[in-house]
């Protein structure tokens, strides 16, 4: 039986992102995904400017990057009562500035670089069962198109395999859990051409959720909704038909979209979001990524902490390995990160999307980030940022926030 210091369940940004990072640590890496690349996830497609930063780290060339996406020079946020707020590198800062890239081309990009990179890459297998053995982990993988099973074994298990993750699931680490999750769905649309910007709809229906157009090419956009899981419940609504009837009524929705059409499937999912209760690390055990909920509560963006996640656990994964212990213990270094680096962000984000859930706030808020450069920088860095812990009780923060 084949044997890998480190086996990375999902080949998306995470997993990618992890095998790369990985193998900088001189690790042996198998690297598994279900899916045969290039293959589509439901996504808005929006990728913020820190997150170059990271691919740039990676070897990705920004040149490639975009050659099939689209740059994005600034943000218009609606209000609920069609109040605009317009934020761009010009008036307000410089992290709005950010590209809009299809996940079919991104995730391929990632998931070539580290299939060239891996040991051994299992591509069209899909994790079945996982067992837990004294010295690490006993992992079962059906190849999807033919049926065959093939078993291999590793000291780290790295969980990069999304929403719903069966690793986070059979671990016992983290249920799914619907109360700190929103659902969403994406499309495109073609025939017009769009602004170099992203645009953001509140509409009072679906909050603290919201509705976006994203382009990704000139003539090209993402168009998409996500809202609270429990919504749906609430009102016996299902999400399509929401999507569809804000489509067709929300007033600056179809300004946005006026001369375009569709020009694909829907595709939803779901979004587990980053102060989802739970632990993210067991004895030889570590979730990375979407497995781990690490999306932004307010803007439902993870791609910046899937990328941010590999890093952070490669290199405490790779530190425990070299000392030959992987005990929840030795990964502890990971939970501490999380903690400290990702849970402010993910706190003062949530505590923005309970606002946000009255649109009398949502109003109050927009309009004044409207006309107060202040309030639209605050705005702009909890939207954009993760924000370090106790960031309100620093004096420099406001400083910065008012003399920017
Ligand atoms: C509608 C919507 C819009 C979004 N918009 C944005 C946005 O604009 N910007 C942003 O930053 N984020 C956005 N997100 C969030 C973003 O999509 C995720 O945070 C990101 O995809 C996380 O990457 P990941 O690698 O953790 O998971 P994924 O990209 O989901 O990758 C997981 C991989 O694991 C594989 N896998 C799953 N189970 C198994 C198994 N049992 N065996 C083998 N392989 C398996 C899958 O095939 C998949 O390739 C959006 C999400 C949704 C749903």
């Amino acid at each position: 039986m084949k044997k890998f210091q480190v086996v990375i369940i999902g080949g998306g940004p995470a997993g990618a992102a992890a095998a790369l990072y990985f193998k900088e640590a001189n690790v042996t890496v198998a690297l598994v995904d279900k899916a045969i690349f290039p293959r589509d996830k439901s996504c808005g497609d929006g990728i913020p400017l820190k997150t170059f930063r990271l691919l740039e780290e990676l070897g990705f060339k920004e040149e490639e990057l975009f050659k099939g996406g689209f740059r994005i020079s600034g943000m218009s946020v609606y209000a609920p009562d069609g109040t605009p707020a317009h934020f761009g590198k010009a008036s307000v800062d410089s992290a709005t500035k950010s590209g809009c890239i299809p996940r079919k081309y991104f995730d391929n990009l990632l998931f070539q670089k580290a299939k060239h990179k891996a040991d051994a890459v299992f591509e069209g297998y899909k994790l079945e069962r996982m067992t837990k053995i004294t010295s690490g982990w006993l992992l079962k993988l059906k190849d999807i198109k033919q049926g065959k099973i093939t078993e291999i074994e590793t000291e780290l298990l790295i969980g990069a395999d999304g929403a719903g993750s069966f690793t986070a699931r059979k671990s016992g680490l983290f249920p799914v859990d619907e109360r700190h999750s929103f659902e969403g769905l994406r499309l495109y649309y073609a025939g017009k051409t769009f602004r170099n910007r992203v645009e953001i709809f509140y509409d009072k229906r679906i909050l603290p959720g919201y509705v976006w157009v994203f382009p990704v090419a000139e003539n090209r956009a993402n168009v998409g909704i996500m809202a609270p899981r429990r919504n749906s419940r609430k009102n016996k609504t299902g999400l399509r038909q929401v999507f569809d009837t804000v489509l067709q009524t929300n007033p600056d929705v179809k300004e946005a979209l006026s001369g375009a059409e569709p020009d694909s499937s829907v595709r939803g999912a779901m979004l587990p979001l980053g102060n989802a209760p739970g632990k993210r690390t067991a004895d030889h055990l570590i979730l990375i990524g979407d497995a781990a909920a690490f999306i932004n509560p307010l803007t439902g963006g993870g791609i910046y902490f899937a990328l941010q996640s590999a890093k952070a656990a490669a290199r405490i994964g790779a530190k425990a390995l070299q000392k030959g212990r992987c005990t929840e213990d030795d990964l502890s270094e990971y939970e501490r990160w999380y903690k400290d680096v990702l849970s402010p962000g993910f706190y003062y984000a949530d505590w923005f999307k309970r606002r946000f859930a009255s649109d009398q706030f949502t109003n109050r808020f927009i309009k004044s980030a409207s006309r107060f450069k202040p309030a639209a920088t605050f705005f702009m860095m909890i939207y954009g940022r993760p924000l370090p812990k106790r960031v309100f009780w620093n004096p420099l923060f406001w400083i910065k926030i008012f003399l920017r």
